[in-house]
């Protein structure tokens, strides 16, 4: 940038007079245009012829020096951090009338979003792939394509939340309840997969919505991890296997699984899964309601007419699929006692897992 210093009153006078309206204008580059300046031009032919040659080099360099100046101004506009225009507020209202953003330092990750992060590393050691789910989803997706007929009992023990609208078929959307939603469009994605010889190994861990009275262990709004895996000559077997590594490795110690017959309709066999108490070793705890054991999930093998639904043979192809709760692991590893403390923002509570 050039800084002048001026010999000549006159520049010195409407130099000071145009730096400091500089300040204060809107649109700097009106700066240039300024009558003062076209006025020191004017003034070139009143002068003695030899006092002209220096005054319109005086000139010359203000108007250089007020150009450099809106240059580097436009340059540090250009630097300033892009504004998010979804950000709550209106970008019109003047900076100093705009909420503060709180210093990032004194946020942290989510002890929800960080333990995700953990499973969701132990999982893509193991060769699964993620994909996310969807806040608001449809009768298809959520029941018929996981082989809940219209009119299927078990579609009442979901205690679902709906819009007013509906979709094409005159249904309402759904807040998904469980991340099973997404198996359908899973299966779909990666079917080609299957005749390349790849298995399909996919997580789904994300949010559900279930219009339940809130407890120390219900909470509205939760998270899910959805197993799903496709291959040839896949058994329950493997189905124990993958979630008993699984458990092992995120709670960092041996743990004994069982499970117990139960039923979906988008499986068959059903199981419900159990494992070890991870707290007391068995020996009975408040976490694990002294039995030693906690169920923890369902899961089974998928019903070939979901595999049919999402354009996979039954005959060539078998797969298993859990659905758990996320908080209910995070819960049990920590020793939390009341599942609404996730969603309160108490930062006390939030402050320990920082
Ligand atoms: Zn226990």
């Amino acid at each position: 940038m050039v800084i002048m210093e001026y010999t000549n009153p006159r520049i010195v006078e409407v130099a000071g007079v145009l730096k400091a309206r500089l300040q204060a204008l809107e649109n700097k580059a009106d700066i240039l245009k300024a009558v003062e300046l076209k006025a020191l031009y004017a003034e070139i032919p009143t002068l003695q012829p030899e006092e002209r040659g220096g005054f319109g080099k005086e000139i010359n360099a203000l108007r250089q020096e007020l150009e450099s100046l809106v240059a580097a101004h436009q340059e540090q506009v250009a630097a300033l951090p892009p504004i998010d225009v979804t950000a709550p507020f209106d970008i019109n209202v003047p900076a100093d009338k705009r909420p503060q953003l709180l210093p990032s330092q004194q946020g942290s990750v989510h002890p929800l979003m960080r333990e995700r992060e953990i499973m969701l590393d132990i999982f893509y050691r193991m060769g699964f792939t993620a994909v996310e789910s969807r806040e608001l989803d449809d009768d298809y997706h959520m029941f018929t394509a996981l082989n809940f007929p219209d009119g299927h009992p078990a579609r009442d023990d979901y205690d679902t939340f709906m819009t007013e609208e509906t979709d094409a078929n005159g249904n309402r959307l759904i807040a998904p309840a469980h991340t099973s939603t997404m198996q359908n469009r899973v299966m779909q994605k990666y079917k080609a997969d299957l005749e390349n010889g790849k298995p399909i190994a996919v997580l789904v861990p994300d949010r559900v919505f279930r219009n339940e009275d809130l407890d120390a262990r219900h909470e509205h709004t939760f998270y899910q991890f959805e197993g799903i895996y496709v291959d040839k000559g896949v058994n329950a077997g493997h189905l124990m296997a993958t979630l008993k590594t699984f458990l092992e490795e995120y709670y960092g110690k041996s743990l004994e699984v069982k499970s117990q017959p139960f039923y979906f309709p988008f499986t068959e066999p059903s199981f419900e899964f159990a494992l070890s108490c991870p707290f007391c070793e068995k020996k009975g705890c408040h976490i694990c309601s002294q039995s030693g054991w906690i169920e923890l999930l369902g899961c089974g093998m998928i019903h070939p007419n979901v595999l049919k639904m999402a354009g996979i043979d039954p005959q060539i192809y078998t797969g298993f699929a859990w659905g758990g709760g996320i908080d209910r692991l995070v819960m049990m590893k920590y020793g939390i006692e009341d599942v609404r403390h996730f969603q309160s923002a108490k930062l006390d509570f939030l402050r320990q897992f920082s």
